[in-house]
């Protein structure tokens, strides 16, 4: 999972708007981050681990001057956690240089890695080089060289990219991965994983740029290019509305916000409780907890509050702190929680490891009763494009039945949300969504993959 963004806004200082818009979708990635900037001439770029605040300053950002900038943050789904696998990457062509920053995940890397040119060396051990250097490798114009790639490339990816002067964004033909277009007031354009990255810069969101789609703008103006994705079905990513995307997002015009409220009262239709409150664990399940509130007519707590502070921290905690686990991330608010018996909203359940912890704590602090309940089915398979979910091996739901996962929560009761449920909470047609985390078939991964991916 990664953020990504484009601007493209003559006469302002690019890179700053990349910045704010990054730090918007600072929720997509925390393991590193980047900026590339072109002035009509350069491009000039500047990427480090860490989170985008204390990557950047006013002197970087001095640095990278120009009016077209694309940004990228990223979360490692394949190629490990080291500098050389941040983005943007910056790759030299007979065209001239370009930036490319990538969120997704292609899944027939090796078989596109093979028809490289044996000559050319992959710095980066990610999915991404490989299809930056396929844009290297091809001929014509870039647009020549996007559509070449659109018709070999299998799996997930959301691109952007710039050249010294023009800026391009392309999405696979299935539309795995989200990523908006807009517009800013004195006529130049954003490109970004998610809506809630424009508002932030003052842009206003124009539409969903669509699969199979390639966008280019620069002297010449705005022009899309469309290719054929007959063989293609539609399929967004259906954990972007559950638990990746921010809730003040759209996706397709469908309001995160109003998705996730709406899984929670399918969720309270299909499985009431008795029971005396309803709180959310912080923060993605909240919307979800208002909603299941608002249906059973059960009164909407705050138990636990989130450290939003905490992040990823390099000091490891000690023996006596680690113990504590959760601990460091969420306090309960006894005096909500004490003597109730209490359901608790959360919108997945991936590894198993924090949920137990979030169910001791809570009786720790005093609830009588924990009644678990999940927006989302069970998470049975693993996914291959850009979602960090791990190996069958490690799925609780791919190894134990509902009865097993609420024992080995210690939760007093377990529910989790219908397939049908979710896909009428989102609002799209069953054949529009990837669904494959739940049900194991996806939209393209070449026959012949790993049975589980391998954790590079
Ligand atoms: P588990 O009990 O599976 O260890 O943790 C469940 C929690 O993990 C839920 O609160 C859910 O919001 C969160 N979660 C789901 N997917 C991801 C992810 O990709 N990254 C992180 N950091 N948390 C996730
Ligand atoms: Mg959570």
């Amino acid at each position: 999972m990664c953020g990504v963004t484009g601007v493209y806004a003559p006469g302002r200082d690019a890179a700053r708007l990349a910045f704010f818009a990054l730090y918007a979708l600072q929720h997509r990635g925390q393991e590193s981050a980047g900026i590339a900037a072109a002035d009509g001439g350069t491009i000039r770029s500047h990427k480090e681990m860490g989170l985008l605040g204390a990557i950047f300053d006013e002197e970087i950002l001095a640095r990278l001057s120009g009016y077209i900038a694309v940004g990228h943050t990223r979360y490692s789904t394949t190629g490990s956690s080291i500098v050389v696998n941040a983005q943007p990457l910056l790759e030299r062509s007979e065209l001239g240089d370009f930036a490319f920053a990538h969120n997704g995940n292609v899944t027939n890397t090796d078989e596109l890695r093979e028809t490289l040119a044996p000559t050319t060396l992959l710095q980066a051990t990610s999915d991404s080089e490989v299809v930056a250097k396929l844009l290297v490798e091809s001929s014509g114009s870039m647009v020549d060289r996007i559509k070449a790639v659109l018709s070999v490339a299998r799996g997930a990816y959301s691109v952007v990219l710039c050249t010294q002067d023009e800026l391009y964004a392309f999405r696979d033909p299935w539309g795995v991965r989200p990523l908006c277009l807009g517009t800013l007031p004195d006529g130049g354009y954003v490109v970004a994983s998610e809506s809630c990255a424009l508002g932030t810069i003052g842009a206003r969101y124009e539409r969903e740029i669509g699969r199979g789609e390639i966008v280019r703008i620069g002297p010449a103006g705005f022009q899309s290019v469309q290719v054929e994705v007959k063989d293609a079905i539609p399929a967004l990513c259906a954990f972007e509305y559950i638990y990746f995307a921010r809730p003040d997002s759209k996706l397709n015009d469908r309001s995160i916000y109003m998705a996730r409220y709406a899984m929670g009262r399918e969720l309270a239709k299909e499985h009431p409780v008795e029971a005396d409150v309803v709180m959310a664990v912080p923060d993605s399940a909240l919307p979800g907890g208002i909603g299941y509130a608002a249906e059973s007519g059960l009164p909407y707590i705050e138990g636990l509050i989130k450290n939003r502070y905490i992040g990823r921290t390099f000091i490891s905690p000690d023996q006596a702190m680690r113990s504590r686990g959760v601990h460091l991330k969420f306090n309960p608010v006894i005096e909500n929680l004490i003597g109730q018996r209490v359901v608790v909203v959360d919108d997945s359940i991936v590894r198993g490891t924090t949920t137990p912890r979030i169910v001791t704590l809570l009786r720790e602090a005093g609830a009588t009763e924990v009644h678990l309940r999940i927006t989302s089915p069970p998470i049975k398979h693993p996914c291959y494009l850009g979602v960090d979910m791990a190996t069958y091996d490690e799925l609780i739901a791919a190894n134990y039945s509902v009865d097993e996962i609420r024992a080995r929560t210690g939760a007093d009761s377990l529910g989790y949300l219908s397939l049908e449920g979710l896909i009428a909470a989102i609002g799209r047609r069953r054949d529009e969504l990837c669904l494959g985390c739940f049900i194991g078939e996806y939209p393209n991964v070449p026959a012949g993959h790993a049975a589980r991916p391998s954790p590079v």
